[in-house]
């Protein structure tokens, strides 16, 4: 099929219409699912000092098996008062500094305690160092810790917070508007008059576009009407880094995005993807906008903004790998042959197999609702049998 574009050229045609927006410092509660614009390098070594790892004594090896005579006291967040010396032990509590002199901890299930004289009841430390949370054992000062670009996940957070850092160094997020087009949409929940149908994708795209936008993403629906789109359009360009329309992508006589995007001056840089659902997707620039275009069925639309919405979104706000990452699992059915587009099936991942959802017309709406997972079937693939390797991605 010539004309098509393969998916990675247009998703790497998308993503080179816009450099990456700027920095912005964000506290770490604003951080998550954010991208990191420099790398996070540790300030402090991590744990600053020998801590104990467990309640016991804070005693010296070599002073095994014991008994010791008990000297003072170490509990986290101050530094001991006193150092330990033969025949000596500490008493010590998880996360509190190691005396000097000391070098092992006795765990207290170890031990017995009669007045400030400990005997050993058990084993005790098989080790120098044992129970010893060692300094910089988590990190040192200098230690790069995440690489710029990454998504701060929870633990991301967790590394960047604990590496002295009061703030974090993140891309700015791109303002992002959707424009639904179709004479038959309504918001959903509105009663609905013979042909009209609820707008699903506008719900669907603010879902996805959650966390990885700036400010609310309005939804702004529009009529199948070339003249009220191309003003639309320009208008939403002002003050947007990405416009996202859907419907009206296609060939149609009521399919007006494209002619909308060039009467308001704007610059069509791609349509139409050797991929299925989804061919008929539009890419292209309006001032300093980016507008993609994509088709209206549901699953076009929903496939679509995986793989080309989110990682532009992603790509802009910084991200270092703003493309799905692609995995690979047997399958737990037969799958045919591929066929002149790459196929992206909604399917799901069940202990560790994958299974295409039955019903993959580009219409529907429900198999969505359970989809964890895009089976990718390339153009041409011989068909396979249960059990065979597919690649996916990836979605829920
Ligand atoms: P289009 O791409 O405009 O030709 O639309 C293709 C199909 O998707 C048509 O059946 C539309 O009614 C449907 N569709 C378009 N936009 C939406 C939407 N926002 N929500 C639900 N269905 C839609
Ligand atoms: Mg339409």
């Amino acid at each position: 099929m010539s004309g098509l574009l393969p998916v990675e050229d247009a998703q790497a045609r998308l993503l080179a219409l816009r450099s990456p927006l700027g920095s912005e410092n964000v506290a770490f509660s604003e951080s998550l699912g954010r991208h990191l614009s420099r790398d996070v390098i540790a300030r402090r070594d991590q744990p600053a000092a020998p801590l104990s790892a467990m309640d016991g004594y804070a005693i010296r090896f070599d002073d095994l098996p014991g008994p010791w005579t008990v000297t003072g006291e170490s509990a986290a967040g101050a530094a001991p008062d006193g150092s330990v010396g033969p025949g000596e032990a500490m008493r010590i509590f998880t996360g509190a500094m190691l005396p000097a002199g000391a070098d092992t901890v006795v765990v207290q299930e170890d031990v017995a305690r009669a007045g400030d004289r400990v005997t050993l009841t058990r084993d005790g430390p098989g080790a120098r160092g044992g129970h010893v949370r060692a300094r910089a054992a988590d990190f040192a000062a200098g230690d790069c810790l995440l690489p710029a670009g990454a998504r701060l996940t929870p633990g991301a957070i967790a590394a960047a917070a604990m590496s002295g850092a009061g703030e974090l160094a993140v891309g700015r997020r791109p303002r992002v508007a959707i424009v639904t087009t179709g004479d038959e949409l309504v918001p959903p929940g509105r009663p609905l008059a013979p042909g009209q149908i609820p707008d699903s994708n506008g719900a669907m795209l603010a879902a996805m576009l959650a966390g990885e936008a700036e400010g609310p993403v309005l939804a702004h629906h529009l009529p199948d009407d070339r003249a009220k789109l191309t003003s639309a359009l320009k208008e939403l360009a002002r003050r947007h880094d990405v416009i996202v329309t859907v419907g009206g992508a296609s060939v149609g006589d009521h399919d007006h995005v494209r002619g909308a995007l060039e009467d308001a001056g704007g610059r069509l840089d791609f349509w139409k993807i050797a991929m299925r659902p989804g061919k008929p997707l539009i890419a292209g620039t309006l001032g300093d906008a980016v507008l993609l275009g994509l088709p209206g069925n549901p699953s076009s639309a929903f496939v679509t903004a995986t793989l080309f919405l989110l990682p532009l979104v992603r790509h802009l706000a910084g991200a270092s790998t703003p493309l799905p990452p692609v995995h690979r699992a047997p399958l737990a059915a037969p799958l045919g042959e591929g066929g002149t587009r790459r196929d992206y099936l909604r399917a799901r991942l069940e202990n560790g197999r994958l299974m295409p959802m039955i019903g993959q017309e580009s219409g529907r709406t429900l198999p969505l609702a359970s989809a964890n997972a895009l089976l990718i079937r390339d153009i041409g693939a011989p068909a396979r049998d249960r059990g065979e390797m597919a690649e996916y991605i990836v979605i829920a």
